[in-house]
């Protein structure tokens, strides 16, 4: 039996129209010889929701989809935890259009190009 994955990983790159994935700035997670993604998740939530330096990763809602998809049940993605995943996987269950980040106490959604991502393969 082998893992794979559902949706591919995008281009978090700085290459990609949206910017480059926070997680890829080493100047954001200065503790050396450790993944704060999977190992400091209040350090990782504070990037990825912009509380660390008052910018939001640009490409959250998208890593959320990715994360939610693929069922990975480690570390942070798309600025939630494993469980906070688990409990929108658990309230929306098949339905992935809902699988979209909202802060706390917000309705909107997001614009149709932030929910736009790659398909599942
Ligand atoms: S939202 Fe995803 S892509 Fe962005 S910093 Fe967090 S883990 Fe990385």
């Amino acid at each position: 039996m082998g893992i794979r994955a559902v949706v591919n990983a995008p281009n978090w790159s700085e290459s990609h129209h949206r910017g480059e994935a926070k997680c890829r700035d080493t100047s954001l997670t200065p503790t050396r010889n450790r993944d704060v993604f999977f190992e400091d998740e209040a350090l990782a939530l504070d990037i990825c929701n912009g509380t660390y330096d008052g910018r939001v990763c640009p490409r959250r809602t998208e890593c959320l989809r990715v994360a939610m998809f693929n069922k990975e049940n480690f570390g942070i993605w798309g600025g939630m935890n494993a469980k906070d995943r688990l409990d929108m996987r658990m309230r929306y269950p098949g339905m992935p259009e809902r699988w979209i980040w909202h802060a706390p106490g917000e309705t909107e959604s997001p614009s149709n190009e932030e929910t736009q991502w790659p398909a599942a393969s």
